[in-house]
């Protein structure tokens, strides 16, 4: 099905139910009025000499114009290109030219970011790029002013629709092409695991540039007739909760690091989270020290675990609601409906056991099309067979759950010994003086590599010292993977994700 006709569905069942609420304006649509809107900015577009396959880019925070631009590009089979919020003028100009953008929408400012100055920069040098539209300034309101309704092309739901940049964690991000059949399946089935219907309500405070807000926020509520709450315009603990408790919200978004936030706040207690049953964790690993918080505090018994990656629409393997906690915190669950996963020896290919680790590969309709005009780059990722190599770790269990066991290219080998630094990050999350912890390899003349281990302390005044780490450890870590080293920190390096660039701390630190 394209999204397109998936909407018309949804206004058709439940024109009246709430879709869209922005909790910072206090705008809200109902399906009726979302569609609506939808239509008159698909119409624009298309006046706009926007056609199916025209490259429209989205350089915004969240806002509902972002979800309105999702769906009107859709509609009409325009290709949204999401940019990275965080982006500065070198990297807009990359994905700008790189996707072939003729149209751009765009926040006007943001905290420290000026869109629209950023935009002046690089204009002159993206020839493709002939319009920018600002949101809540004057060119929007002639931009959604123009159109006349005209009766929509036929579409196929294997059109490309959408180009989405990976996150960036282990280098440069790449534009993952998809199709309507890639992501709307996704969402339908990812929302299918936690049981959503017209009931739900979901706060959203991931960013919806990439996959987790986008596909498993928006494209599984309205698959659904849940409804998408925004809580702010970026990542706020505060706002999040205060959203949650204002709007009844029925399920929560997050990142690891953003539960931790939430969990960590000083008046965290004073939040009314009752309404939660559900949510969805996803993007990196959840220490069972937070995942127990998350279901006990904050009332989501039913919170589901997600592994994917951008390039497979993005899940592949999701808890179910009935998982018990150890499966909830030590996997990523079972592979979702029509999609196959297998483990392999990343050299030959072949299968490994259950119960051992390898590459963890994936095919199915959530594999994307390619990467955008990287033929070389998607041969890589994809094999003649269909499979998409994930370069993740992974073990399957005898039961059929699987395990990540981290990144091939985060494995740290120490004097010939693998080491996993989320097992040892396991470990010293439940060290009273530890607030959150990463582990990476960084150079060592002697041992090829040797294990750093950053840590953010609970008590800035009173941080954990090397000597304390390594005694926590003795006797209940094999000698090699007890960290040698020691950096405090008051902040990892993110991606806007919100997942640590263990990338930058290796290079900063690793010295
Ligand atoms: P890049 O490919 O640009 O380096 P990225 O891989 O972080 O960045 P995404 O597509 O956003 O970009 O993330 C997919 C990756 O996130 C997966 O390959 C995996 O390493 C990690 N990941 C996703 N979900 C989980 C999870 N539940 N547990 C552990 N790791 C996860
Ligand atoms: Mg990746």
């Amino acid at each position: 099905d394209t999204i397109g006709a998936n909407l018309d569905r949804a206004v058709a069942a439940w024109p009246d139910r709430e879709a869209l609420v922005d909790v910072e304006t206090g705008r809200r649509w109902t399906y009726a009025q979302f569609a609506a809107d939808v239509d008159e900015l698909a119409y624009a577009l298309l006046a706009s000499g926007i056609s199916r396959g025209d490259r429209v880019g989205i350089w915004a925070v969240n806002c509902p114009e972002w979800v309105l631009v999702q769906y009107a590009t859709a509609r009409i089979g325009a290709v949204m290109v999401n940019i990275n919020p965080a982006y500065r003028t070198h990297e807009a100009e990359y994905v700008l030219n790189q996707a072939g953008v003729s149209l751009l929408v765009a926040s006007l400012s943001h905290r420290t970011s000026d869109y629209r100055a950023m935009v002046e920069q690089v204009r002159g040098r993206c020839p493709r790029l002939r319009e920018t539209v600002f949101i809540g300034d004057p060119s929007w309101e002639a931009l959604t002013a123009r159109g006349t309704p005209v009766p929509f092309e036929e579409l196929s739901c294997d059109d490309p629709i959408n180009i989405q940049y990976t996150s960036g964690t282990t280098g440069f991000p790449k534009g993952a092409t998809l199709s309507h059949h890639n992501i709307l399946n996704n969402g339908y089935f990812v929302g299918e695991s936690v049981a959503y219907d017209e009931q739900d309500r979901i706060c959203i405070p991931v960013p919806f540039y990439h996959c987790f807000g986008m596909v498993m926020g928006n494209l599984a509520a309205t698959s659904h007739g849940a409804c998408m709450v925004i809580p702010a315009r970026s990542f706020d603990p505060k706002a999040t909760l205060e959203a949650v408790q204002r709007e009844r919200c029925t399920s929560l978004y997050g990142v690891p690091t953003m539960f931790i936030a939430e969990l960590n706040l000083p008046d965290f207690a004073s939040y009314d989270l009752t309404s939660l049953r559900t949510g969805i964790m996803a993007g990196s690993p959840c220490p069972v020290e937070v995942m127990k918080r998350v279901v006990a505090e904050m009332h989501m018994e039913q919170v589901s675990i997600c592994y994917g990656m951008t390039e497979t629409s993005p899940v592949s393997l999701q808890t179910r609601m009935d998982d018990d906690l150890e499966h909830r915190t030590g996997t990523v669950g079972r592979v979702l409906p029509h999609i196959e996963v297998k483990v392999v020896d990343p050299v030959t290919g072949v299968t490994v056991p259950r119960g051992d680790a390898g590459e963890l590969r994936t095919r199915g309709y959530s594999v994307m099309l390619g990467y955008w005009e990287e033929p070389e780059k998607t041969a890589e990722a994809i094999d003649a067979g269909r499979w998409m190599h994930t370069g993740d770790l992974a073990v399957m269990r005898e039961d059929g759950y699987v395990e990540i066991v981290g990144r091939i290219k985060d494995m740290i080998i120490r004097g010939g010994e693998n080491i996993y630094p989320r097992e040892v990050e396991e470990f010293l999350h439940a060290h009273p003086k530890i607030a959150d912890v990463q582990v990476v390899g960084v150079p060592h003349e002697r041992y090829g590599e040797e294990v750093l281990a950053c840590v953010i302390p609970r008590d800035a005044a009173d941080p954990l010292t090397l000597e304390e780490l390594r005694a926590y450890c003795e006797d209940q870590l094999a000698h090699y993977k007890v960290p040698s080293r020691l950096q405090i920190l008051d902040s990892f390096p993110m991606t806007v994700s919100g997942k640590v660039r263990k990338i930058e701390l290796r290079e900063r630190y690793g010295a």
